[in-house]
């Protein structure tokens, strides 16, 4: 098979809608099934759509797929991180130092029905709701499908499956089964549960509220073994989320009834609880989400079959890179298009061998970061060091280039980021052992470390 007929995609979520708005647009021919009902003219109530950060890799796919100009209306930048530390104090760290360094709060609902809709306007692209993918013939090249207002089950057939349908696949479990490899799901034993700050309303605001506290920033409140974060919403109010052991001190499981919610938010998050007027009804009918690493031994069947995004390789959400990397592959899937002219003997083989290494180290990353934003951002020496390496970046631009502006702001690959961030973190440390301030810090010294151990980086050719 070099170009394939018929192409049937297994999750309209946030990969598997863009995906198709990519492929129908190259002229395939693509169905979707999704799970769930067409969320696209149901009503949610306000300020309760969760949001996501998003950033450059996720930008770039979405500007292949001509959807940025759309997308921008729902975009609110975010410049950094607004800390609210445990002793009252408020401080702001930006992520970048150039303008254009920002990454953006956006609706997953509203990001996902805009794609949805861009996909249907393409003639070649059909989504069909309520219809669950339970199992994949791939000798045959049919799925079974079961139609849930029907209660029927049909089978259909294609000439290529993309399993977009997120970190519980059922195509990742159907293709492993045929292929003998094998994935994994590590759980953290942390989980997550979100609140909401609303709009805040002057006395004579009709419509819309104001945002309660800073609007382009992404608020934490780090407290060493758990954290709470914030993100805007185009209403003014912001969606929260709380991160924390399932067990244990300090744990979801201690928080049963309001007084000891209450209490703990009392001592722990005074200034977030005063924004929280319906922490206790948030706090006891939201779900408690499970978070996790998923990570699976081979990407794709023979010729005909291929999973991304959550589905080969969620991760937990602390690098905000998720969907980012869920998009970067669409875009890095169009790239192999590309140069192999369509044919996908080449492209399945290829896509795997690039995306698996670079899905390991950002879920590596993202692993370690959430140290970094429920602890580290609090240490003096953690912003001492993220200042210096600024001024590096500043001296050695073709070298020295901050990790989280790797990952965030640029494309290189993950792989690289990490491993070049190895080396930077090694000189970082060194440079400031003993010594407080950044006037203290020997640029000589740095100069030399800096040229010594990092090549030359080529920012504009990410892959
Ligand atoms: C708390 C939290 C915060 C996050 N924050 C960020 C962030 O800031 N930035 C970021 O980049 N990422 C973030 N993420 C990660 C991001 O949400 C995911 O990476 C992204 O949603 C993956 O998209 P996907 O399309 O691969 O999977 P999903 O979004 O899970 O979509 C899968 C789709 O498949 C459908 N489906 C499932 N099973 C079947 C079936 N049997 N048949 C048919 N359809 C099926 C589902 O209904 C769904 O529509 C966050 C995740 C969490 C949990």
């Amino acid at each position: 098979m070099s170009k394939p007929k018929k192409i049937l995609i297994s999750g309209a979520g946030l990969v598997g809608s863009l995906l198709s708005v990519l492929l129908g647009r190259r002229g395939y021919e693509v169905t979707i099934f999704e799970r769930r009902a067409d969320m696209r003219g149901v009503e949610v109530d306000s300020g309760r759509s969760i949001n996501l950060a998003l950033s450059s890799r996720g930008i770039h796919a979405l500007e292949m797929a001509g959807l940025l100009d759309d997308v921008r209306d729902l975009l609110i930048p975010m410049r950094g991180r607004a800390l609210h530390l445990s002793n009252g104090a408020e401080e702001f760290y930006s992520y970048g130092q150039r303008e254009e360094e920002l990454i953006y709060s956006v609706s997953r609902r509203d990001l996902n029905c805009l794609m949805m809709s861009a996909a249907e306007e393409a003639e070649a692209v059909k989504i069909r709701f309520n219809q669950s993918v339970e199992d994949v013939d791939f000798n045959a090249g049919e799925l079974k499908v079961v139609d849930l207002t029907e209660n029927e089950s049909h089978r259909q057939s294609f000439d290529l499956l993309i399993g977009a349908d997120g970190a519980g696949s059922p195509t990742r479990e159907a293709m492993l089964a045929e292929n003998g490899g094998e994935s994994r799901v590590e759980f953290l034993d942390h989980d997550y549960k979100e609140l909401e700050i609303p709009a805040g309303k002057s006395p004579d605001s009709e419509g819309g509220g104001f945002y309660q506290i800073e609007r382009e920033a992404l608020h934490i409140w780090p407290r060493g073994g758990y954290m709470l974060i914030a993100l805007p919403n185009q209403n003014g109010s912001f969606t929260v989320t709380l991160f924390m052991p399932k067990h244990g001190e300090n744990s979801f499981e201690q928080l049963k009834n309001s007084d000891q919610l209450n209490a703990f938010f009392e001592v722990e998050f005074p200034s977030a609880k005063r924004l929280i007027p319906d922490l206790e009804s948030d706090f006891f009918s939201n779900a408690q989400g499970r978070l996790g690493t998923v990570r699976c031994s081979k990407w794709y069947f023979q010729n005909n079959a291929l999973i991304l995004g959550d589905a080969s390789h969620a991760i937990v959400p602390f690098h905000g890179q998720g969907m980012n990397s869920g998009f970067e592959d669409c875009s890095e899937l169009i790239r192999l298009l590309d140069k192999h002219e369509d044919n996908w003997n080449e492209v399945l083989p290829e896509f795997d061998q690039i995306r698996r290494p670079n899905a390991d180290a950002i879920a590596d990353m993202a692993l370690e970061n959430y140290v970094t934003m429920r602890e580290s951002v609090a240490d003096p020496k953690f912003q001492l060091k993220k200042e210096l390496g600024f001024q590096l970046e500043q001296r050695y631009p073709e070298r020295f280039v901050p990790r989280y502006s790797m990952v965030m702001f640029h494309r290189l690959p993950y792989a690289v980021a990490m491993q070049r961030g190895k080396v930077q973190q090694a000189i970082l440390s060194e440079l400031v052992a003993g010594i407080e301030d950044i006037a203290e810090v020997d640029f000589e010294k740095a100069g030399q470390l800096v040229q010594q151990q990092l090549s030359v980086v080529d920012l504009s050719r990410p892959y």
